[in-house]
C-alpha cells in the first residue's frame, strides 16, 4: 500500500503554499496525462447561459464531459459491485497528487471550472462529513483565498458515496458568490460564541452560513446544526447536505445547504419530460450542469426555482432547526 502511495505523490504539503502546489500539479498533469487534457479541452467547448430567477440568477453549463457524473448510479447495490474509482489502485495510470494529511489532492478529469480538484481520502472509507468537518475547515484555510471547497453528502451528489472525498474549485466562478452579501440575514437568537450565523435569504434555496476566524468555534456550530437537523428528522444518519467553504483573509465561511431529496422527479421521467440535472454542491452555488443540450436550451427560470424548491428543505423547517441549535 505504502509503495503504491509513493508512486502517486507529485508533492507533499509541508505547511507552505498549498495553492502554489495545486497550480503546479495541474500544469504538470496537463502535460503528462492525456485524459485530463481531453477533459480540459472539452471545457473550452462548453456553452453557458445565464438565467434570471426570482431574486437570483443561475448559470447553465452545457458540458458533455460531465455526463458520467450527472448520470452516476449511486444505489448501494451498484456501488457494492463496481471497483471504487477513488481508491489508489484504481486511479488513472498517469494520475498523481499532493499528499495532504491522509488525503491525496488530485486533478478532476471531468472539470466544471478552469481548475477543478478532487481531494480523496487515501483509505477507502465512507463519505461522511461529521468526523471530518475539522479537516474540511483546515483544508480551506490551507488552500487560502483563491478556492472554494465542496462536500456532497453520500445520498445527495457524491458520485462515490463509499469513498470519502471533497472537491475544490476556484473562487469567482459561481453566481451565489456575488449574491451572498446582499442576501445574508443574521440570526437574531444565535448565542453560539465566536461565530456569526446567517440565513441565505431570497436565493430560491435555503442555506445557513456559519462564519468566523476560529475553526474550533465553526466546528462546534456545525455540529450543533447537524444535531438539530438529526433531531428534527428523527434520524441517526447524516442528514442530506451539500456544503461549500471558503476563506477570506483568515475568516472562514461555511455554507450548508440541507437537502430533502437527491434528484428531482423530472430526472426519472421518460422522453420529453426528462430533465437530466443531478443537483449537488456546484448546482447549489448556482452553476447548473446540463450534459444534455435539450435541457440547456429549454430550461427557464421557473424550472430552476421549482427544482431548487423540490430538492432543498423549506424555510420554515430551517427556522425550526436553527432555533434548536443553541
Ligand atoms: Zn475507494
Amino acid at each position: 500500500m505504502e509503495a503504491h502511495l509513493e508512486d502517486r505523490i507529485f508533492a507533499r504539503f509541508d505547511g507552505m503554499d498549498l495553492n502554489g502546489l495545486c497550480i503546479n500539479l495541474l500544469s504538470q498533469q496537463l502535460l503528462t496525462w492525456p485524459i485530463l487534457r481531453k477533459g480540459y479541452d472539452l471545457l473550452k467547448g462548453i456553452k453557458i447561459r445565464t438565467i434570471s430567477c426570482n431574486g437570483f440568477t443561475v448559470r447553465l453549463q452545457h458540458n458533455q464531459g460531465r455526463v458520467t457524473s450527472t448520470l452516476a448510479d449511486t444505489r448501494p447495490e451498484t456501488i457494492e459491485k463496481r471497483p471504487c474509482f477513488l481508491c489508489l489502485n484504481n486511479l488513472f495510470e498517469k494520475q498523481k497528487g499532493i499528499l495532504y494529511k491522509d488525503f491525496l489532492i488530485l486533478c478532476n478529469p471531468a472539470p466544471v471550472f478552469p481548475h477543478h480538484l478532487t481531494i480523496n481520502s487515501i483509505e477507502h472509507t465512507p463519505q461522511r462529513i461529521e468526523s471530518h468537518i475539522r479537516f474540511f475547515l483546515e483544508l480551506s484555510k490551507d488552500l487560502g483565498d483563491n478556492w472554494i471547497i465542496l462536500y456532497n453528502g453520500p445520498k445527495c451528489g457524491a458520485s462515490a458515496p463509499d469513498h470519502l472525498h471533497f472537491q475544490a474549485i476556484p473562487k469567482g466562478n459561481t453566481p451565489i458568490e456575488r449574491e451572498f452579501n446582499n442576501n445574508k440575514k443574521p440570526l437574531k437568537f444565535s448565542d453560539i460564541p465566536y461565530v456569526s450565523i446567517y440565513y441565505g435569504d431570497n436565493l430560491g434555496r435555503v442555506c445557513l452560513i456559519i462564519e468566523g476566524n476560529d475553526i474550533e468555534a465553526i466546528d462546534d456550530a456545525f455540529n450543533r446544526l447537524i444535531d438539530a437537523l438529526k433531531s428534527h428528522l428523527k434520524t441517526i444518519d447524516e442528514p442530506m447536505l451539500n456544503i461549500a467553504c471558503f476563506t477570506e483573509k483568515g475568516r472562514v465561511s461555511l455554507i450548508v445547504f440541507p437537502r430533502s431529496k437527491h434528484r428531482p422527479d423530472a430526472y426519472f421521467k421518460e422522453g420529453e419530460d426528462k430533465i437530466t440535472i443531478s443537483p449537488a454542491a456546484i448546482e447549489m452555488l448556482g452553476v447548473i450542469v446540463t450534459p444534455i443540450e435539450r435541457d440547456f436550451l429549454r430550461l427557464k427560470g421557473e424550472d430552476i426555482e421549482s427544482i431548487y424548491h423540490e430538492v432543498t428543505i423549506d424555510k420554515k423547517t430551517m427556522e425550526i432547526v436553527v432555533s434548536n441549535m443553541s
